[in-house]
C-alpha cells in the first residue's frame, strides 16, 4: 500500500478537487507533508484518462492547460473519468526547476518508484500502483524546460504492439500539434512512458515549446490538444477540432529512428544556432557552432547534421557544455 493519502473517492460521480498528501518530515516541519493537487471528474460510462503536467518543474504548458481544464470542465459534460494532476512534481514546479529540490530526482526517471523512497519516488509509486491501473489512457504534457526548445509536437514511442501503435498514432494526430514525433529516447529507463506502455496501455506525451516559459502559440496548441484528446477518446461529446478545419497544414509526422538524430556538444562555449526550429537540413549541413570563450584566434567548432530532416529541438541558453544536446534532427515518418 502507498504511504500517500487522499480523501478523493475515485469511484464517486461529480467533480472533486483535492490533494495527495505525501509525508515529508523535515527540519522546518516535523509532521509535514507535500500536498499534491489533483482533480477527478467522473460521470456516466467511459474510459479513464490520467492527464499530468509539471513532471519537470520548468515546463509550463501542462500545468496551465490542466489547471484551466480542472477549473472549467464540469462533470455533466464528461462520459468516463478524468484524473487531472497539473503539477505532478509539485516541489520542482514550485522551485521552477527540472528536478525536485527535495531529493534531486527527475520525476520521469524514477518509475516504477518506491513506497518507502523519497518524495519523488513515492509519487511515482502512487501512479504505478494506484492511478495507472485505473487508467486506459495517459497524457503526460512536457515541453523543453529552461534548456531546450521544441518545434511544438505530440510525442509517442515506436511500439512493438502493432494495434497499440496504430491507436497511439491516431491519438498523436488527434492532439493537433504542428508536428507528431515518434521518438527514439536517448535513455528511457524509469520513464512514466515505459511504465504505462509496458502494461499495454495507451501513452501520449508532448514537447510543446520550452525555454522556461510559454507562448500564445504553444498555449493555444496545449489547450486545444487537451480537449481534442478528450474528444478523441469519447470523454467529451464534441468533435476533434482538426487542423484542416482551422486552415492549418496537417500534423507533420516525424521520427528519430536512431542516435544520429542527436547532435551533442563536445566542448564548452557559446552556442551559435545556424539552423532554426522547423528548418530543413541535409546530412552534413552545419546546424550550429560552438565558440571558445577563452582562447583568441581559435576557430569555432562546427556541428553538422548526421542525417537529413527537420530541426525539431535546440539547446536554449547561450552557453553549452560538453555533453549537452544542442540539436535534434527528425526525418519524415510514414506509418
Ligand atoms: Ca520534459
Amino acid at each position: 500500500m502507498s504511504r500517500i493519502f487522499t480523501p478523493i473517492d475515485y469511484e464517486a460521480n461529480g467533480k472533486q478537487h483535492g490533494y495527495l498528501t505525501i509525508p515529508h518530515s523535515r527540519n522546518t516541519s516535523a509532521w509535514g507533508a507535500v500536498r499534491l493537487p489533483i482533480t477527478v471528474i467522473k460521470n456516466g460510462n467511459g474510459p479513464t484518462i490520467l492527464m499530468t503536467g509539471g513532471s519537470h518543474g520548468d515546463e509550463y504548458e501542462g500545468p496551465i492547460a490542466l489547471s484551466k481544464l480542472a477549473n472549467t470542465l464540469d462533470a455533466p459534460a464528461v462520459q468516463g473519468r478524468i484524473i487531472i494532476m497539473p503539477a505532478l512534481n509539485l516541489p520542482a514546479v514550485r522551485a521552477g526547476t527540472r528536478l525536485s529540490p527535495i531529493d534531486g530526482l527527475n520525476m520521469n526517471r524514477v518509475f516504477p518508484g518506491s513506497r518507502s523512497g523519497t518524495v519523488t519516488a513515492m509519487i511515482a509509486d502512487y501512479l504505478s500502483t494506484v492511478l495507472i491501473p485505473m487508467a486506459d489512457v495517459v497524457l503526460d504534457i512536457h515541453s523543453g524546460g529552461k534548456t531546450l526548445n521544441f518545434l511544438p509536437c505530440s510525442v509517442m514511442h515506436q511500439l512493438e504492439d502493432a494495434v497499440l501503435m496504430e491507436k497511439t498514432l491516431a491519438a498523436l494526430e488527434a492532439f493537433g500539434a504542428p508536428a507528431g514525433l515518434v521518438l527514439q529516447e536517448l535513455d528511457s529507463e524509469g520513464m512514466l512512458d515505459t511504465e504505462v506502455e509496458s502494461r499495454g496501455k495507451l501513452f501520449l506525451s508532448t514537447e510543446l515549446g520550452g525555454g522556461g516559459t510559454v507562448t500564445a502559440e504553444t498555449m493555444t496548441i496545449a489547450d486545444r490538444g487537451v480537449r481534442n484528446i478528450l474528444a478523441h477518446f469519447g470523454l467529451l461529446d464534441e468533435k476533434v477540432v482538426s487542423r484542416a478545419s482551422l486552415g492549418q497544414n496537417p500534423t507533420q509526422l516525424l521520427h528519430t529512428p536512431d542516435g544520429t538524430s542527436y547532435v551533442v556538444a563536445e566542448e564548452n562555449g557559446i552556442y551559435e544556432a545556424v539552423a532554426d526550429l522547423g528548418q530543413e537540413v541535409r546530412e552534413g549541413d552545419v546546424v550550429g557552432r560552438i565558440h571558445s570563450i577563452e582562447y583568441p584566434g581559435r576557430a569555432a567548432i562546427e556541428y553538422r547534421a548526421r542525417r537529413s530532416g527537420i530541426i525539431v529541438c535546440r539547446h536554449v541558453p547561450g552557453l553549452v557544455e560538453s555533453g549537452d544536446c544542442v540539436t535534434v534532427v527528425a526525418e519524415p515518418y510514414r506509418p
